[in-house]
């Protein structure tokens, strides 16, 4: 069988054929505009390529909740033109094909369970540092959504006390999103990111924040494994610190077999990049089981 997977973000459409395996046969990239300017040509790669269905890890937040009017929108996002958006429901219109949606970062969580770093495991979060923060969350061997999904990207922190930057998120300022995504640190230092690798006192900082809210998110989800992503992340003097803040604040208080073995529990991707599009691919495959056995009933 062929599956289609998109992965949607703010700035390109990465649109792929792969099959149920995890082999990409096919890839392109679509720069996101409009919905009225990149739906079409979204529309026409998949088109005519015979796909059984089609998987989405969309930016959000998204409607989640399969018993709303609105499962399959993209609802409040920051990308004016594309709130409120019935981006499934564009997509079954025109392919009539079972379609599997669910948001970027849990789809990156989910390429990483099938086939990546936390396979086989039961619960596991995947966090990305960029022009926003995500936390995709697997816990019990599936996605956590409840009443949506979780936005553990915006889990409020108190701001450090040497720390004079009020908080970039519109919503909560100094959530960690508004703390320590890329366009914080910019902001807080006056200089884009990636040019600050020379300034330790930049990633001292941002490896705080980033194991503040790791060590919350140990304390209410118990995860197995902890993978961390995005460009912010490309500083590699940032990972020995934040594993080394997250035991420093654990303070000694949770004994585990993966937590004295921090290298192994708060890791890198795993799979070149390809996390998100294969957990598309992934969800795409699901989409089709579920489909088939709704029709098997
Ligand atoms: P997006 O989140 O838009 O999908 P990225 O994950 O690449 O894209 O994140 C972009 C953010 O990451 C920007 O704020 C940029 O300044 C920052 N960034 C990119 N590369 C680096 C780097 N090498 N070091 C630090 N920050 C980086
Ligand atoms: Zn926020």
């Amino acid at each position: 069988m062929r599956f289609g997977a998109l992965e949607a973000g703010g700035t390109k459409m990465v649109c792929a054929i792969g099959d149920e395996t995890g082999k990409i046969l096919d890839r392109v990239s679509i720069p996101t505009e409009t919905p009225e300017r990149t739906m079409p040509k979204l529309l026409e790669y998949f088109r005519d390529r015979e796909i059984d269905a089609l998987g989405i890890g969309c930016f959000g937040p998204v409607d989640l909740n399969p018993s709303s009017e609105t499962w399959g929108y993209i609802t409040t996002t920051s990308k004016l033109s594309w709130i409120n958006y019935d981006i499934c429901g564009c997509f079954r219109e025109n392919l009539k094909v079972p379609i599997g949606f669910d948001t970027d970062v849990n789809g990156s969580m989910l390429g990483e369970a099938t086939w990546g770093c936390a396979k086989g495991l039961d619960t596991a979060i995947y966090i990305t540092v960029g022009t926003g923060v995500g936390v995709g969350v697997l816990a019990g061997g599936r996605l956590l959504h409840g009443m949506q999904h979780p936005e553990g990207g915006h889990m409020l922190l108190a701001r450090r006390a040497d720390d004079a930057y009020e908080g970039k998120c519109p919503y909560h300022g100094t959530c960690l999103e508004g703390l320590a995504a890329g366009p914080a640190i910019e902001a807080r230092w006056g200089e884009k990111a990636e040019r600050l690798a020379d300034r330790p006192e930049v990633w001292e900082l941002e490896a705080y924040y980033l194991a503040y809210a790791i060590t919350n998110y140990i304390m209410i989800l118990s995860p197995q494994r902890i993978i961390l992503g995005g460009g912010v992340m490309h500083q590699e003097q940032l990972m020995p610190q934040v594993r080394a803040k997250v035991k420093e604040m654990l303070g000694g208080y949770i004994q585990t077999k993966e937590l004295s073995d921090m290298d192994s529990c708060i890791i890198c991707p795993s799979l070149n990049d390809n996390q998100g599009i294969l957990g598309a691919l992934k969800l795409g495959i699901d989409a089709k089981t579920a489909a088939d056995k709704q029709k098997n009933l």
